[in-house]
């Protein structure tokens, strides 16, 4: 029983059978015809999930690639950068811009807090010289999830800074509404909420971020979205991609579309709300509040005295439930449930039940059953897919 393994990290993220056997598909030519018609299928197929009508660009690269893709094109030596750091990613994105040389102030939140607005209003008064603020939508390493349209508001209110959002583990599983809030560049990867490998990064740019991408003064070869829109009229892309990868994408979206976008946020809405409800009842705390939580990583508190490399390891042996554990700082602190694209409410049960075994195994005094019990009464049942009867 080993291949039957329950994948619950925040990416990369379980294969659906679908995904799988297009990733299977003989190659073909990136310079003929049935790939441009792919090509196009997948990047139009992509806009309701960024909430965009403006055009996607498709890089062969992992999200990080994306994130630095989107900052070398819009951010010159010498810009200045407001970087919102709420975690991990959040400091990564910062250290990116400030390797390119943009001049980057970090504002940092706690982890397992969200960004808060106001700070930021209060930050972009009568700033006009930030020209790019960069966010993390849902803080994968602290499993919380920032309130973007609340501070795209914000950066409008104050400046004209262009607003760069990294939505690597939240596009396809909440919803995202560049447009509509006003966010300037959307940056997304294959293996996490899209149910595919690693490999593709989609990026997405207002036109205020083309006018930007036309002004940039930093250099870039690969990574060069004027090179990528002059390939984009013959559906092409400058480089050879992941063409498998486009495959597997063009499944997912499919699976999407079937099941219906606001099915797939109703899921990873009552999957977060399992696993929340499911852990608490093990007396194990979410490190977000319940104003913040992600819907897509459900990061958890461990108390003094469970180890959670061991429960991760017990985890893994016998129940092949693999969890992820905490980065930086919050390694050993804490414990992460990845809950997005294909996965559904019997994968958080499995992943409960599991975690309950092995917490009373190291020393834990909880009632057995108490974990399923407590996320099916918060799910009120209805964590599951909504397969049409
Ligand atoms: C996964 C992830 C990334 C990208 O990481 P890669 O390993 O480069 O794909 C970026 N930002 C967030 C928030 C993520 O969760």
């Amino acid at each position: 029983m080993h291949d039957k393994q329950y994948l619950l990290i925040p990416g990369p993220t379980p294969l659906p059978p679908a995904v799988l056997r297009e990733l299977s598909r003989p190659m073909i030519n990136h310079r003929g015809p049935e790939f441009a018609a792919r090509y196009r299928k997948v990047l139009e197929g992509l806009k309701p999930l960024f909430g965009t009508q403006h055009p996607v660009t498709m890089l062969t690269c992992s999200g990080t690639g994306g994130l630095e893709a989107a900052t070398v094109n819009t951010v010159s030596p010498g810009d200045r950068v407001l970087a919102i750091v709420t975690g991990v990613f959040g400091a990564r994105w910062a250290a990116i811009a400030e390797r390119y040389g943009a001049q980057v102030e970090r504002m940092e939140f706690p982890a397992g807090h969200a960004a808060d607005p106001d700070v930021i209003t209060h930050r972009l008064e009568g700033a006009p010289e930030v020209s790019a603020v960069l966010l993390t939508h849902n803080e994968t390493s602290t499993g919380i999830m920032n309130d973007v349209e609340a501070i795209a508001a914000a950066i409008k209110g104050n400046s004209k800074a262009l607003l760069l959002l990294d939505a690597v583990s939240s596009l396809g599983a909440v919803p995202v509404e560049m447009d509509r809030w006003g966010v300037d560049a959307v940056v997304t990867a294959s293996q996490k909420a899209l149910m595919n490998p690693p490999g593709l990064a989609f990026v997405a740019l207002s036109p205020r971020a083309w006018e930007a991408v036309e002004r940039a003064t930093t250099p870039r070869f690969y990574f060069d979205f004027r090179m990528a829109r002059q390939f984009d009229q013959k559906s092409q892309t400058p480089w050879t991609p992941a063409v498998s990868v486009l495959f597997g994408i063009d499944a997912a979206l499919d699976m999407i579309r079937e099941e219906g976008l606001p099915a797939v946020f109703r899921r990873h809405e009552n999957l977060a709300l399992a696993a929340r409800a499911g852990c608490r009842a093990l007396g194990l705390e979410p490190l977000a509040g319940d104003r913040c939580y992600s819907r897509t990583v459900t990061a958890v508190k461990v108390p003094e005295g469970l180890d959670v490399q061991e429960l991760r390891k017990r985890l893994r042996l016998k129940h092949n439930v693999i969890i992820a554990g905490g980065q930086k700082e919050l390694e050993g602190k804490i414990f992460r449930i990845g809950h997005l694209g294909f996965v559904d409410q019997y994968d958080i049960l499995a992943a409960l039940s599991a975690i309950e075994e092995e917490s009373r195994g190291l020393g834990m005094s909880v009632k057995l059953g108490a974990a399923s019990e407590a996320a099916c009464v918060a799910t009120a049942g209805h964590a599951c897919l909504e397969v049409g009867m």
